[in-house]
């Protein structure tokens, strides 16, 4: 039997809608999708009705399918020639594994692909009404994971206080009021604009605002949760002009047809 393939696809921030044209060719052709619990359901919604469709959704701190047999799956089905899409939220290169099961596939001489998406670090703070970078305000962005890795920061707090420009933190809700603190250590004013955005794209986004010494109560007190983008700095305050109504496109069923996938 001849080999598979594995398409790495970004699903996007949560929007249905946001999924490239590519992304959403390679969802109706598949054989197998594998995907993560930030996957809107409406877009497997889109596969073919003999698609097999798998859930290794991860709840935060809770792995229910580790790593490895994800990689192993994925390996698996193109291995046995089925056409495999793994279907992440936002980018698969931006905080996803995605390069780890890119390389897996790599070492086993499988053929993939990767059909980038539309990160929630960019797209999700878009849709809440905050430019990433803006002329007066901010000339770079920094996205960074407050996850810690295997018990140990992997961030320099006092290195990021010193950079004047955007500052998106994901998987940092369990540790945001340590995070904060140690931006302020590290130098950064206490009165720095934060806002945290819940469930960016969909129509459950919530968000709220403060500064980096009063966020954590805001959070608490509006009962918002992972998953959130935490994001510090001058750009926040462009929030209230820029906030907008999102309407989400529906996805047709006209055929889309891209060379070379079949
Ligand atoms: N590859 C994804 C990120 C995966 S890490 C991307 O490019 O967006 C998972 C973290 O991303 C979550 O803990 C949260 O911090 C953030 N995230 C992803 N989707 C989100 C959304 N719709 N709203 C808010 N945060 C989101």
């Amino acid at each position: 039997m001849s080999k598979g393939k594995v398409w790495l696809v970004g699903a996007g921030p949560g929007d249905a809608s946001l999924i490239t044209v590519k992304g959403l060719h390679c969802i109706r052709r598949a054989d197998v999708i594998i995907h993560d619990r930030l996957v809107n359901p409406d877009l497997l919604k889109q596969a073919e009705k003999n698609c097999l469709i798998i859930d290794v959704g991860k709840m935060p701190n809770h792995h229910p399918i580790p790593q490895d047999q994800i990689n192993a799956l994925l390996v698996k089905y193109a291995m046995a020639g089925q056409q495999v899409v793994r279907l992440k939220g936002g980018d698969p290169y931006v905080f996803g594994r995605g390069g780890e099961e890119a390389e897996q596939l790599a070492r086993e001489g499988l053929t993939f692909e990767v059909v980038p998406g539309i990160s929630s670090a960019i797209g999700g703070l878009a849709y809440a009404g905050i430019p990433v970078t803006h002329r007066n305000y901010s000339s770079s962005f920094h996205v960074v994971t407050g996850h810690l890795c295997q018990g140990n920061d992997p961030q320099n707090w006092h290195a990021l206080a010193q950079i004047h420009g955007t500052l998106v933190i994901l998987m940092g809700m369990t540790r945001l009021s340590e995070i904060c603190q140690k931006l302020i250590e590290g130098g950064m004013s206490a009165q720095t604009p934060v806002a945290v955005v819940m469930y960016a794209s969909q129509p459950r986004q919530r968000m709220v605002k403060g500064t980096l010494a009063t966020i954590h109560l805001e959070v608490e007190r509006e009962k918002i949760h992972a998953p959130a983008l935490i994001v510090v700095g001058e750009v926040v305050n462009l929030q209230e002009v820029l906030a907008f109504a999102a309407t989400p496109a529906a996805i047709t069923t006209d055929e889309i047809h891209c060379e070379n996938i079949e």
